[in-house]
């Protein structure tokens, strides 16, 4: 189906907005941010059979037992990134479907997005492109390893939990850039906040979270 059509209509406007007060009570901030839960096409980017429960604030799956993240979390990860100013270039591990590229997109001047499983990686490319979405690149890779090519970058966005924060990560953000991940087991995850100085890499925890495991390797 046509994708500029499909799910428009007042109550899918509606439910973006009822969306976005919840994500706003449950502490974001950021009218940018906001705004982008509000106009990015969330129902494209998930099976026709699920798009009517696209404005949900709730992880949904996408297939290989993946999942497009509840959109809280990805307000709440993008806000954590906006507070180091305007962004030139940032890495993105773990795109799945693409619905956090496409929001990272509209803050930064280059996206560089990871995706180990092959035919998301394939998918999201046409989806993006179908959605006219021209900054983000992607590459199937192993996020673990970054994107070494294209480092330092400003910001580096992780959307699947490791135990340990890999160092490929913190090696290739730039001075004053911002990583956000989840770090931890399944059922004992918490988002951390690294903000990299001359010396030293500064460490704040958001919250607990629960995300698919960060898997070594490609698919
Ligand atoms: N960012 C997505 C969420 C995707 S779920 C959204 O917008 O909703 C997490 C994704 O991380 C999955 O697609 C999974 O295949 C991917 N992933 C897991 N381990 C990875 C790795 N080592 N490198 C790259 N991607 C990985």
């Amino acid at each position: 189906m046509n994708g500029d059509t499909r799910g428009i209509g007042m109550t899918s406007q509606r439910a973006r907005d009822r969306l976005v007060v919840q994500i706003a009570k449950m502490g974001v901030k950021s009218e940018r941010v906001l705004n982008l839960i509000r106009t990015t096409p969330r129902h494209l980017f998930v099976d026709e059979a699920l798009a009517s429960r696209a404005y949900e604030n709730t992880a949904l799956p996408i297939g290989f037992s993946q999942t497009i993240s509840q959109p809280y979390i990805v307000a709440a990860m993008t806000e954590a990134l906006l507070k180091s100013g305007e962004l030139n270039n940032v890495l993105e591990i773990g795109a799945g479907c693409g619905y956090q590229s496409m929001i990272l997109s509209k803050i930064a001047k280059t996206v560089y997005s990871v995706e180990r499983i092959a035919m998301l990686a394939d998918k999201l490319r046409i989806r993006l492109h179908e959605l006219h979405v021209n900054n983000v690149r992607v590459l199937h890779g192993d996020g673990a390893l970054g994107w070494e090519k294209h480092a330092p970058f400003d910001a580096i966005l992780v959307a699947a939990a490791g135990i340990s924060i890999p160092q490929a990560l913190t090696d290739q953000l730039a001075i004053g850039g911002r990583l956000v991940i989840p770090v931890g087991r399944p059922g004992n995850q918490e988002l951390r906040l690294i903000t990299k100085t001359p010396g030293i890499l500064e460490e704040e925890i958001l919250g607990e979270v629960s995300f698919v495991p960060l898997v070594k390797g490609v698919g």
